[in-house]
């Protein structure tokens, strides 16, 4: 967890010890191979906010299921694929590196980035979000989009794929800039940072608004998005 290299970093180090100790234990009582003590545990990270924080864009219920349930089993399901593998000792970050592009590694890939993403979508929300950027963020905005207001619909924009995916704002060399991408996919996997993601699979919203993603994105960017994450993880 250490390899985490933007600020998006919800784990401390001490956070992951005390997770992989809690962790081992369970292994342990459930049997599961010594292999598997000496690997990498990847946990769960707390939610930044009460499950009710990001209500009523957001409702508890769909956290509860969004979370709790989508990605606690991404976790669970990671640390199942890679247990007694040559992946077994990985961080999530290199994990990732490890595994995109290959079909045959797909399920692992699949679940770790899901991991990732999620972690990262959390700290791009809160309570009373949305408004304007801070102002170094604001001057990076305008310098590539030409105004808060272009950025903000770009972003809408990247979330019209067909299917389930994620919209971006990345910060490509000294560019910013918006991408979509599909499934699990990620701008690490393409050498770019991001700074700000929205979750458009069907699981973000479908309790709160059925079929309206785009009411659900345009609430999002509105009330809750959080530019001072985005900008904390602006690089030089
Ligand atoms: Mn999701």
């Amino acid at each position: 967890m250490t390899e985490y290299t933007t600020s998006s970093q919800v784990l401390t180090r001490r956070d992951f010890l005390s997770a992989s100790a809690g962790a081992a234990i369970l292994f342990a009582v459930n049997g599961f191979p010594a292999g598997a003590l000496a690997g990498e545990i990847h946990s769960l990270p707390p939610l930044p906010y009460e499950d009710n924080a990001l209500e009523p864009v957001i409702s508890a219920n769909t956290m509860g299921f969004h979370y709790g349930k989508h990605h606690k089993a991404y976790v669970d399901n990671l640390n199942k694929l890679v247990a007694g593998t040559e992946l077994a000792d990985l961080s999530l970050e290199k994990i990732i590196a490890a595994t995109v592009g290959q079909p045959d590694k797909a399920a692992i890939f699949n679940n770790a980035a899901q991991v990732w993403n999620h972690t990262f979508y959390w700290q791009c929300l809160k309570p009373g979000g949305g408004g304007e950027p801070p102002a170094a963020l604001k001057q990076r905005i305008e310098a590539s989009f030409g105004s808060v207001d272009a950025c903000r619909k770009e972003l809408a924009a990247a979330t019209t794929q067909f299917g389930s995916g994620w919209a971006w704002l990345v910060q490509d060399g000294d560019k910013l800039k918006t991408v979509k991408t599909g499934n699990a996919d990620l701008p690490l996997s393409m050498d770019m940072k991001p700074l700000l993601t929205i979750d458009v699979w069907e699981h973000a919203y479908y309790l709160d608004y059925q079929n309206r993603r785009a009411d659900y994105v345009n609430a999002v960017l509105d009330k809750l998005i959080n530019w001072d994450f985005a900008a904390a993880n602006l690089g030089a």
